[in-house]
This record gives C-alpha cells, structure tokens and sequence, in this order.
C-alpha cells in the first residue's frame, strides 16, 4: 500500500529524512516510533501530500506521491491532482482539529458533501453510522467544545473515515489526551485494524504496537533504524539507539 524507496526531504539546508527505505502492506498495523525530531511527522506529512519529497519515490497503492513519471523524468504533479489523491487517505493528528462551529455530525459530513458532492441526507446516514462505530451516536449534535478530548478525536476518526479512504495515518492521536482516555481511542483504532484497515500509526503507545501492530519501525535521525514484528523490536531491540529508545517509553 505505501512503498517508500531511498525518501529524502530536506528543509532548506536541513536533511531531516535521509534515504526512508520501507513497505507497507495492505490490511497492515504499521507503527512508527522515535524520539522527538526524528521525522515521523515529516514522513506522514509526505506520504499524504502536505510535504514534496526531494529525493527517492514514495508510492501509495502503485502510484508515485506528488510527481508523474516519464521516461525517467518526473513532473510535478498540479494541486487539482493532489487534491483528488489526498482523498484517499485519513489523517488524524495529536491536536483534535475538529472545526469549533460544527458539531460532531456537521464535522463527519462536511468533506463527503463538500468534497465528494455526496446528498446531505447520504452523508448524514452514513455519518451516523460512523458516530455509531466510534461509540457517540449520542453526542451527534455537540460541539466539540462540549466533548472530552477522547470523544473529539473519535469524532476526528469518524470524520476521516467518511471519506472512505484506503489508508489511514495516525500522528500521536493519543499523546495530548489524560491518561484516562487514551484507551477509548486506542480501541476505535484496534476495531478498524481488525476491519481490515491499512494503518500507520506514529505513537509512543507501545502496549498498542505491540498487540495491535503488524510491523515497527524504529527511526532516528531521518533513518530507519531497525523494524520487525513489533514483539520482536519491543523484547529484543538490535541497535543501541533502539534499547535506549524503548528504555525510556516502556
Ligand atoms: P515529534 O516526536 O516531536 O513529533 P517527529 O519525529 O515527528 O518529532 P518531525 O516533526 O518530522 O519530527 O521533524 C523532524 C525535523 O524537521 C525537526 O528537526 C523539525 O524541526 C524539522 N522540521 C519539521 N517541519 C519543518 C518545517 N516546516 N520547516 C523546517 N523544519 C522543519
Ligand atoms: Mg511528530
């Protein structure tokens, strides 16, 4: 679903990915830890197209991310082109961004009826049921300043999966929220991996990784430090960085 070959991205001067080498599967948990600066972001931001890469190919479902191929030259793809492939893919971030004058219904259908030119009365069906699998169905008509930071970013999950996309990336989606509501979270997106859902989730929740994920990646400096099945990198880390990572988020 994702294939990422020698990514680099540097901002300005500054080579923050230098060379990402790594395959997403479909239907796969993909986690992805690191210490702070490390470029997670960075490579979430690419792979869904608020960031070009200047170096190597990062290719979603077959196609190449944010450039046409010819010959062996690439052109720059237009923003109408980038805003029909961003479609495809969910983002949630660590910060709810939910929009403060909506409630949480008026948030899920928005993009499907903005975007997708769905029939308002389509959308809020299917934006009830999606209320429904994230368990709010009753908060329907709050607004998020109403809600808890776990319900918004609930709602925040509900509103990516209205637009039916095939691949979801999750930055942190639970390091802002009290401890207490972490897990509501983590278990929407353990319902959705078990639906089948291609995931890549940046966390530092490593009980999740570990019961959830399919495959970790470890990165450090823009580099892929060390992967494997989570269970396998989590007990038996390799490289020094990793097990000084892991010593202090487990
Ligand atoms: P964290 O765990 O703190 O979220 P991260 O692994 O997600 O860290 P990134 O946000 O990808 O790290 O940042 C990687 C590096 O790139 C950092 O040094 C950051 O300062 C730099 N960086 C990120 N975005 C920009 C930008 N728009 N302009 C310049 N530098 C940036
Ligand atoms: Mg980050």
């Amino acid at each position: 679903m994702v294939r990422s070959e020698a990514v680099h991205k540097s901002y300005g001067l500054v080579e923050v990915l230098k060379g990402i080498d790594l395959e997403v599967k479909q239907g796969e948990v993909f986690c992805l830890v690191g210490p702070s600066g490390s470029g997670k972001s960075t490579f979430l931001r690419c792979i869904n197209h608020l960031e070009k890469v200047n170096g190597g190919r990062l290719y979603v479902d077959g196609e190449l991310v944010g450039y046409r191929e010819k010959g062996d030259r690439l052109y720059e793809l237009k923003d109408r082109e980038v805003a029909l492939k961003r479609r495809d893919i969910g983002m949630v971030f660590q910060r709810f961004n939910l929009f403060p004058h909506m409630t949480a219904l008026e948030n899920v259908v928005e993009a499907p009826v903005q975007v997708k030119k769905e029939s308002k009365a389509d959308a809020r069906e299917r934006g009830m049921q999606l209320l429904e699998r994230v368990g709010l169905a009753e908060k329907a008509k709050s607004y998020p300043a109403q809600l808890s930071g776990g319900q918004q970013q609930r709602v925040a999950i509900a509103r990516a999966l209205a637009m039916k996309p095939k691949l979801m990336l999750f930055d942190e989606p639970t390091s802002a929220l009290d401890p207490e509501l972490v897990g509501e979270v983590l278990d929407v997106m353990r319902g959705l991996a078990e639906e089948g859902m291609t995931m890549i989730v940046v966390t530092h929740e490593m009980g999740f990784a570990r019961e959830v994920g399919d495959a970790l990646v470890f990165m450090d400096g823009g580099v892929v430090v060390e992967s494997g099945h989570p269970r396998e990198v989590l007990t038996n880390p390799q490289h020094e960085r990793t097990r000084a990572f892991l010593s202090k988020v487990l």
